[in-house]
């Protein structure tokens, strides 16, 4: 009977986040394509794993019970999917699924974020590879025009600083205010973070800030504190990528909240990368009590294996979170987005 009835309590939870208009400002392209897809253009074009079949092809592209919990084997996951991305029409196809795949899940506002650099290795160059993100998204959007949608440009910690500042000056003409539609909206850094500190990235976030682009910054995912104290007074974010570190640190809690910075929690990756042990330690909790912004995201729903809304279902099953919580969540979620006033939905809006 106990089992019967946590069924009907776990229905009733995944009944009410579908209710609610989602926001998902945390995700990465690589991490976010359909295995199906992939393979599909792994058959058609590129017979890039003789011998696999489809489930064993899917396990090179999500993370399952069999592997470590350490930020390498999850990053190990992006490895195959770069084969099919270097190519103008993939990424074009690739983003439309991946608008549809967020708006089927209930999301209204999505955040993509993309590091056009690393699909440049069959001659596009960044503006292709953002245009045909923008392309797709384009595309979504003229059957639902209600879906709200960014781009964030990454650049890759360990390609350096002085790579960060080409790459900004290349994205210019691909910002938001540019184009009627999509178009990019922040600037972000991720990879490796021991080895590449905030403080190679400082003249980077000098100019995305004068080229009026909104900021976050990966940090604290599989470093210490030391380092989003670092991010924070270095880059200036607006938002801070994970930041779970910050649990350890109560002044820095107390920072972010007096600041007003986001951070974008992502439950299922952090577990996976090793940032926390377990969930029911993860800072979220304390993070909420003391008044920080948060937004929760979904990072990678294809490695990961999750969606957005089964992160709120973990949010909801780990720490207790009433339906009122998770509203007041949902809507700060969406208040975190970079998107332009004009081209922010009901989501932002707080509906
Ligand atoms: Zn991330």
């Amino acid at each position: 009977m106990a089992h019967q009835s946590n069924d009907a309590a776990a229905e009733q939870r995944r009944r009410f986040i579908r209710s609610l208009p989602l926001a998902d400002i945390h995700r990465h392209f690589d991490g976010s394509i359909r295995p199906a897809t992939l393979w599909e253009l792994s058959e058609k074009y590129y017979s890039a794993v003789p011998g696999l079949d489809f489930e064993q092809f899917k396990h090179y592209l999500s993370w399952d019970d069999s592997l470590d919990n350490t930020l390498l084997d999850y990053l190990d996951k992006f490895h195959v999917p770069l084969q099919y991305t270097q190519f103008y029409d993939n990424i074009r196809r690739i983003s439309y699924e991946l608008a549809e795949d967020a708006w089927n899940d209930g999301i209204r506002l999505l955040e993509l974020r993309i590091n056009p650099l690393i699909h440049r290795r069959a001659g596009l160059t960044t503006r292709q590879v953002l245009a045909a993100t923008r392309k797709g998204f384009a595309t979504f959007r003229k059957e639902h025009p209600e879906f709200q949608v960014g781009i964030i440009v990454i650049a890759m910690r360990n390609h350096g600083g002085n790579m960060a500042r080409i790459l900004l000056r290349e994205v210019l003409g691909e910002k938001e205010e540019f184009h009627d539609d999509v178009g990019v909206i922040g600037f972000d850094i991720a990879g490796h973070e021991a080895p590449f500190p905030p403080i190679l990235f400082e003249d980077a976030y000098a100019l995305a800030t004068k080229m009026g682009l909104k900021k976050t910054a990966h940090a604290g995912e599989s470093e210490g504190p030391e380092r989003i104290w670092e991010a924070l007074d270095r880059l200036g974010p607006d938002r801070i990528g994970h930041g779970t570190s910050a649990g350890q640190d109560p002044e820095l809690i107390k920072r972010l909240a007096r600041d007003g910075v986001y951070l974008e929690v992502c439950l299922s990756s952090n577990l996976q990368t090793g940032a926390v042990a377990s969930l029911a330690e993860h800072p979220l909790p304390r993070f909420l009590d003391a008044g920080v912004k948060v937004a929760l995201c979904t990072d990678n729903p294809t490695v990961s294996s999750t969606s957005l809304s089964r992160e709120y279902e973990l949010a909801m099953e780990t720490f207790g979170l009433t339906e009122g919580d998770v509203r007041a969540l949902a809507r700060m979620s969406g208040e975190g987005t970079f998107l332009a006033e004009g081209f922010r939905s009901s989501v932002a809006a707080g509906a």
